[in-house]
C-alpha cells in the first residue's frame, strides 16, 4: 500500500463520521499524520474499547459496560419514576441538568411511519413490561420536540395511561423541530421541573 492509499483510507473513514466534512477530516488526518504513535494508539485503543466493552444495559437500554447501566445500579435513585428517552444521548443530556434523580428507559428510536419504525421495533415491549413489574408511579416522556417525538409521546400516553400511572411529558420551551441533546441545561432541566400530566 502507498502513502497516499493509506491516507486516503483514513480520509474516507474520517469523513464517514457523523460532522466531519472533507476540510475536518484532512485537518484531523494530518493531525495523526504529525502525532507520535502513542497518541494514534490511544485514539485507536479508545475507538476498539467502546466497541467491546460498550453494550445495551438489559434493563433500561441506555449503554453499559456491566449487564445493567449506573444509573439503573444506582441505589440512591428514585425508583418509582421511569423517564422514556429515544436514545442514550438523551440520558446523558438529562442527567447533565442535574434535575431529575429516577430511572430511564431508551426506547431505541422514535415511531416513524416514513422509516417503517413502530412500537414494534422499539423497546416498548420492554417498557411495559417494567410497568408491571417495578412499582413505577410515573413515566416521563421526554422523546425530541418534533413530530415523531410528538407521536410517539401520544402512543405512549394512550397505551400507559390505562395502567393507572401518571404519565406526563416535558413542558414546552424546548426548541420545536429540535433535539434534546443540544438543548441548553437550564432550559432543559426547567422543561423536566415544570413537566405537564398528559
Ligand atoms: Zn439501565
Amino acid at each position: 500500500m502507498t502513502a497516499d492509499h493509506s491516507l486516503q483510507i483514513l480520509l474516507d473513514e474520517l469523513g464517514r463520521l457523523p460532522g466531519i466534512g472533507p476540510k475536518s477530516a484532512q485537518r484531523i488526518a494530518y493531525y495523526l499524520l504529525e502525532s507520535d504513535v502513542e497518541e494514534a494508539r490511544r485514539l485507536a485503543d479508545a475507538i476498539l474499547s467502546v466497541k467491546e466493552q460498550v453494550h445495551f444495559c438489559s434493563r433500561c437500554f441506555n449503554y453499559a459496560t456491566g449487564d445493567e447501566c449506573a444509573i439503573c445500579e444506582d441505589s440512591t435513585r428514585d425508583t418509582t419514576r421511569i423517564c422514556v428517552v429515544g436514545e442514550p444521548r438523551d440520558v446523558t443530556a438529562i442527567e447533565r441538568t442535574g434535575s431529575y434523580h429516577g430511572l430511564y428507559h431508551v426506547l431505541g428510536g422514535v415511531i416513524s411511519p416514513m422509516d417503517k419504525i413502530g412500537p414494534e421495533q422499539l423497546h416498548v415491549r420492554e417498557l411495559l413490561a417494567r410497568l408491571g413489574t417495578e412499582d413505577i408511579h410515573e413515566v416521563i416522556i421526554a422523546t425530541n420536540p418534533n413530530i415523531e417525538g410528538e407521536t410517539t409521546a401520544s402512543y405512549l400516553a394512550r397505551t400507559i395511561k390505562p395502567l393507572g400511572i401518571e404519565v406526563s411529558r416535558l413542558a414546552s420551551g424546548l426548541p420545536v423541530g429540535g433535539d434534546l441533546e443540544y438543548a441548553d441545561e437550564l432550559t432543559l432541566g426547567r422543561a423536566i421541573e415544570a413537566r405537564r400530566t398528559l
